[in-house]
């Protein structure tokens, strides 16, 4: 037994250093011989010897291996592959893999993070932002916007193109702004935090769209006419891919371009498509003058060539072309954006307004896949970190400013709980922005990652806008120029609808395509299987195939041995502060790394449809991603003290959710008594992690109460102002006026409590502690302009019967 124990223990020991097989084999026969040595070759001996030969010898031959254990396997995985559809290819095959792959890997490189530098503004941007966004804001009028106007004004249309707004990530060769994506996303933060109908109005065309689209696979002719119409608004652009019957899954759209010859624009017999379509929810349709399409092509005649069926294909229409009817609304949740149908009959288009001439017929579908990576990582988690540190800044301050039972509503413990939320989660939120626009602009395109954040903020972001309600109460009911919040809860639904559906994006999209891009060897294996040397692909096939048992066997001995230690002597950066959250990144990253190859294993290619356990494991992966970025939002920030109770909510947060989500996994994995050795390996001690506690709420809560440094930080690139006519600028004012006199207050509740003064409402016993000479005049003074303020702040809309009819 005690042989066994040490052979065991060797093993492990050469598991969890990746010792070569060969050199494994030989330390393993080594050890055997040394123990027949000291006994006879009989019994468990002999067991042990016939164990060793029957493995060992085929494994270190590989034409031996090959011929009998990676030949059935090949067949086996063959079988197993689920059929994937060109479109299903395309989308996986999408973009780059970055961090998340280091995650997978379930030994996370951490130099990649730290290489990373932190995202910076050129002066160019930074004067952009303190110029024409800021004069934006204070433009907005979102009650105006939304209720009287539906619309933006005109003079704030006119501001918007003048200013080149829709060209950010147009080149300046073109015309347009040629900015970073850092710069692209704090600009969308900024005007979100003054209007969602603004900000969805400048998002659209920056994103995918046919400004993107052109700038990717253009041809010079196409750029050179619409990229600087498009920079200056002059062409108000808008993309169509979702219609009545292809919602989520835009590659069964039934609309059709059939390719034929026809008169266009007085000249015979032109080679072009004649289209039908029909599209809904269409941002921007209603006013745009060039519509990018996306439509099935078919060539039944053979005009371009053999194929007839040649697949999705984009092209930009002219919306005044013949045929076109563009111009209705939807109503899209009382937000005033334009969005709205369109229809196409018989539309005929020339071949050269197909985007990239007839060379890019049928490769529609790649080209938005390919370009959904860098839209979805910038608009949608910009808006929502807009939403969240709005929330945080004016709702803060409202459980401030707001008393009852003669105290602030943020000093009950109750209300700290959604406070604490709000401000955890909006760091989390802005750090993920932050780290993802920085791969960006170093040329990264990571199609799971921004999967990842486009899922979780804009989920966090309704999580931070609920809690705001909460904390308002009726004043974030009732509608009116006064109310701040509304219209911003109100509008939550559409960015969890867009680009790509929450439930869809999480149970079928991060994990879906995270599994086969980011996993170290499974989109190979699949690569191999494919591969129509059949001799090739087997000895291609045997090599990753054992690489990957190679692998897994790593994990499953680092596994044991973090879960263990804890990971305390895996090697991490950081500061004493944040290096046990590198370690516990690093303990559930192999983790999850295991389990994933366990579930590819038993589950395969089933796990496409088993969305409750892909969902699982798609917030493993999510909140390892939000937990790694916090971390170095932090180091970026200069590891700043005062935010320490932000990280360390963040980090807590996220690493239990990882937790419970990789426990939860558990449950639906077959082969109960293998699950629950995974289970017993993984967390050997039970439950390490878990919530933040009372007290960290409670500190972290306190950040959105006092007008301190961390609070400016966390809310930092918002539209800030001071306007007493204005619903935020009054939130604002009133703050600080409650702040300066919270030491007067405090001077009067000390004195009742040495009954100087008589219980009851503070407010009236002012003249009495004057009297006394509790307080001074000017204190009173203090008090008086912050019950002023108090009461401006707190106000809501009434509104004649007749103005609401
Ligand atoms: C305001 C607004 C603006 C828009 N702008 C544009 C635009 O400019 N251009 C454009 O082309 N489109 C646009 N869209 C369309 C948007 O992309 C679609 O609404 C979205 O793709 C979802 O389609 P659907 O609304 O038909 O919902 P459905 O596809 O019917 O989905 C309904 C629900 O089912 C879930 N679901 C679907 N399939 C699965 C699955 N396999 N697993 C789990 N859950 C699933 C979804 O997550 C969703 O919760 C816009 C939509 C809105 C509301």
């Amino acid at each position: 037994m005690l042989w066994l124990l040490v052979l065991i223990t060797v093993t492990w020991i050469l598991a969890l250093n990746k010792i070569p097989l060969l050199w494994s084999s030989l330390v393993i026969g080594g050890l055997l011989g040394v123990f027949t040595l000291q006994n006879e070759l009989s019994g468990i001996n002999l067991i042990l010897w016939t164990f060793f030969l029957a493995v060992f010898i085929p494994l270190n031959l590989p034409a031996l291996r090959r011929q009998i254990i990676s030949r059935v396997m090949f067949g086996l995985m063959k079988k197993a592959l689920p059929p994937m559809s060109q479109t299903e290819r395309e989308a996986l095959e999408a973009g780059t893999t970055w961090w998340d792959a280091e995650l997978f890997s379930g030994q996370p490189d951490w130099k990649i993070l730290q290489n990373l530098a932190p995202p910076k503004l050129t002066k160019e941007e930074q004067a952009f932002i303190d110029g024409p966004v800021e004069t934006l804001c204070a433009m907005l009028d979102d009650w105006d916007i939304t209720h009287k106007r539906c619309d933006l004004p005109p003079e704030v249309w006119d501001f918007i193109k003048k200013n080149k707004f829709c060209g950010m990530i147009i080149p300046k060769q073109y015309g347009g702004l040629d900015f970073s994506h850092f710069a692209h996303s704090e600009i969308v933060m900024k005007i979100s935090s003054r209007s969602s109908t603004a900000a969805v109005t400048v998002m659209v065309p920056n994103s995918l769209g046919p400004a993107k689209l052109l700038l990717s696979y253009g041809t010079e002719e196409q750029k050179n006419h619409y990229l600087p119409r498009l920079a200056t608004g002059e062409e108000m652009p808008c993309f169509a891919l979702t219609g009545p019957h292809a919602g989520s899954d835009a590659s069964a759209m039934p609309d059709t371009g059939i390719i034929c010859r026809d008169t266009f624009e007085g000249k015979e017999n032109v080679l072009g498509i004649r289209l039908n379509w029909e599209k809904r929810y269409i941002t921007l349709g209603p006013v745009a003058t060039v519509l990018g399409l996306a439509f099935k092509l078919y060539d039944p005649d053979h005009l371009i060539g053999e194929e007839e069926n040649i697949g999705i294909t984009v092209a930009l229409i002219p919306t005044n072309t013949p045929g076109v009817s563009i111009g209705r609304r939807h109503f899209p949740l009382d937000s005033a954006f334009q969005n709205g149908p369109n229809w196409g009959k018989d539309v005929f288009i020339p071949m050269d307004w197909i985007i990239g001439g007839q060379e890019q017929v049928g490769n529609g579908w790649k080209m938005l896949m390919q370009s959904l990576a860098t839209g979805r990582s910038i608009s949608l988690p910009a808006l929502s970190i807009g939403g969240g540190k709005f929330t945080c800044r004016n709702s803060g301050a409202y459980a401030r400013i707001r008393k009852q039972f003669n105290r602030a509503i943020g000093e009950f413990e109750g209300i700290e709980e959604p406070l604490a939320r709000m401000a955890g989660e909006t760091y989390i939120l802005d750090a993920a922005r932050k780290i993802t626009a920085a791969a960006l602009d170093e040329g990264q395109k990571p199609s799971v990652i921004s999967a990842i954040i486009k899922y979780e903020l804009t989920e966090r972001m309704r999580r931070i806008i609920n809690d705001g309600m909460d904390i308002q109460g009726g004043s974030g009911i009732c509608l009116g120029p006064r109310n701040f919040l509304g219209r911003l809860y109100q509008v939550i639904p559409v960015s969890i609808t867009v680009e790509g559906a929450n439930i869809l994006t999480r149970t079928m999209m991060i994990f879906g395509q995270g599994a086969i891009r980011c996993h170290p060897y499974i989109q190979h294996e699949m690569s191999a299987l494919h591969m129509d040397d059949t001799k090739e692909a087997l000895k291609k096939f045997d090599e990753l195939l054992f690489s990957h048992i190679g692998f897994f066997i790593h994990n499953f001995a680092s596994g044991f041995w973090f879960g263990l230690t804890n990971a305390r002597f895996s090697s991490v950066p950081g500061d004493p502060h944040t290096q046990r959250y590198y370690r516990q990144i690093a303990r559930l990253s192999v983790g999850f790394a295991l389990v994933t190859d366990y579930a590819l294993l038993t589950l395969g290619g089933s796990l496409k449809i088993r969305e409750r356990i892909s969902g699982r494991f798609a917030d493993v992966l999510s909140n390892l991603y939000l937990c790694s970025a916090v971390l170095k939002h932090y180091q970026d920030q200069g590891s700043q003290k005062e935010d320490l109770p932000l990280l360390h909510w963040a980090c807590q947060h996220t690493i239990y959710r990882a937790q419970q989500s990789l426990l939860a996994v558990f449950w639906k994995l077959p082969l109960r008594p293998v699950v629950w050795l995974l289970r017993g390996l993984i967390f050997p001690l039970g439950k390490p992690y878990s919530p933040p506690s009372d007290r960290l709420i409670h500190e972290t809560a306190t950040i959105l109460l006092n007008d301190s440094p961390a609070r400016d930080r966390l809310t930092h690139g918002i539209y800030i102002n001071e306007n007493e006519n204005d619903p935020t600028g009054k939130i604002e004012i009133a703050f600080k006026a409650v702040l300066a006199a919270a030491p007067v207050e405090k001077k009067l509740r000390q004195a009742q409590k040495q009954k100087k003064l008589p219980k009851g409402n503070i407010m009236k016993l002012i003249d009495e502690a004057i009297a006394h000479e509790i307080i001074s005049k000017e204190d009173a003074d203090l008090i008086a302009q912050a019950e002023k303020a108090r009461l401006n702040a707190i106000t809501v809309d009434d509104f004649a019967p007749e103005e609401l009819t």
